[in-house]
């Protein structure tokens, strides 16, 4: 538990990843930066500082982006120690506040029925237009439904494979991809079944356990990546359309015994879609249908370097993709950041909704639900926010 020594020896204290960081950039402050919050794990394993509310805040203002782990010369492993650091202090600091955290990420969030009676539940005050006790984010989040008795969800295998399928597809349903994203989903099948993959949704499956692993709860997160490593075994690839959860899986080594095997079968459906675009294997449009912005997810950019794949699929599908932030800051959305570090998480979005406002464009793409859930809160209606997988298939369609 905690960072290892081999992790906090990784650091050389240059500080190049300093201008690279969200909160040093918005508060200047050494102890709001990667290298302070280095030096931070590494005084609590040596005894030198106490494990105290002091240090927990220093952890709990970053937004595990892993901007500084991208820019870091030295390779430094940040978002694994952040993840070792917060089940330290789970351990040692354990608010109420924490607890009921870990708790919605490291059970709740797997009760489909109760995401599909929650959902339900907004749905409705959607539908009535009661959305004043909801925060901003709920009131116009997107494929929140009326009340429904069985939960929505894409486990088994899809139809419409050809009789020699190109390979087996597991797709990782995700915790509020299947009730809040439904149709990120559909277009995944749709374009893996057009290049001719047999899809499944294993029924063992659970959350990718990255929300757990964020927060501290270290022991749910190894819970999950056990059984989904045996859900996933036997499959070619290993599909997530949430850049969070592929992030994730991509670690699956350090979290589960045989986690490697899914590591190494993972993509994100970005990189696959696109390797199969470049390969000619799916089809590009036949003419031009406009310019939609980019928004990078950190789970992607930061964590999987992964950044020409989505502009590629967005050309694919005809659009031109415009940038919008060169330095591919966090939107600050960051999971549950968005709700405990809620001042900051504003001030972060509304600097991306500017940079998206200058473009003058109404669509944004992004591929991290997380990100579109905080876009869709501070762009509101006017804007369409999607994924970019959707923009590709309905333009195929
Ligand atoms: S994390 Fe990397 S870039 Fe940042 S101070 Fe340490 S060695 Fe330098
Ligand atoms: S993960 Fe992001 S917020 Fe946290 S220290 Fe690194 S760059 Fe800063």
């Amino acid at each position: 538990m905690g960072p290892t020594q081999a992790q906090l020896d990784t650091c050389v204290t240059c500080g190049l990843c300093l201008p690279h960081c969200p909160t040093f950039r918005l508060t200047g402050d050494e102890v709001a930066s990667p290298r302070g919050r280095i030096v931070a794990m590494a005084a609590i394993a040596t005894g030198e500082l106490p494990s105290d509310e002091t240090y927990a805040g220093m952890m709990s203002f970053c937004l595990g982006c892993r901007a500084c782990e991208a820019a870091c010369p030295s390779l430094i492993p940040f978002g694994l120690m952040m993840e070792g650091a917060r089940e330290q202090l789970a351990e040692d600091q354990p608010s109420f506040t924490g607890r009921l955290r870990r708790l919605l990420v490291g059970r709740l969030l797997n009760v489909k029925w109760l995401l599909a009676l929650a959902t339900s539940g907004i749905g409705i005050l959607q539908k009535l237009r009661i959305t004043r006790f909801l925060p901003r984010k709920l009131r116009i989040a997107r494929g929140l439904r009326p009340l429904r008795v069985f939960p929505h969800t894409v486990v088994g295998v899809h139809d419409n494979t050809p009789a020699e399928p190109a390979g087996s597809v597991a797709l990782l349903a995700g915790c509020i991809m299947d009730e809040w994203f439904p149709a990120v989903h559909d277009a995944t099948r749709g374009v893996l079944q057009m290049a001719g993959f047999q899809v499944h949704s294993p029924e063992r499956q659970q959350c990718c356990g990255a929300l757990a692993a964020h927060e501290g709860a270290g022991d749910a997160a190894r819970r999950m990546a056990k059984q989904n490593t045996a859900a996933f075994a036997g499959y070619d690839y290993i599909i997530s359309d949430a850049a969070g959860c592929s992030a994730h899986l991509k670690e699956y080594a350090e979290w589960a015994e045989g986690g490697e095997s899914v590591a190494g079968r993972t993509k994100d459906v970005t990189e696959f879609v696109a390797e199969l675009i470049a390969d000619g294997r799916l089809p590009r449009a036949e003419k031009p249908n406009g310019a939609v912005a980019i928004q990078d997810p950190c789970h992607l950019r930061h964590a999987q370097r992964i950044t020409s794949a989505p502009r590629e699929i967005v050309r694919a599908a005809g659009y031109t993709p415009v940038e919008i932030d060169p330095d591919g800051l966090c939107c600050g959305a960051a999971g549950l950041y968005m709700v405990y570090e809620h001042e900051t998480a504003e001030q972060l979005g509304e600097q991306k909704v500017e940079q998206i406002a200058a473009t003058g464009l109404d669509t944004v793409v992004t591929a991290n639900p997380g990100c579109e859930i905080q876009l869709r809160g501070h762009l509101g209606n006017g804007y369409r926010v999607l994924h970019p997988i959707e923009l590709y298939w309905e333009s195929l369609s």
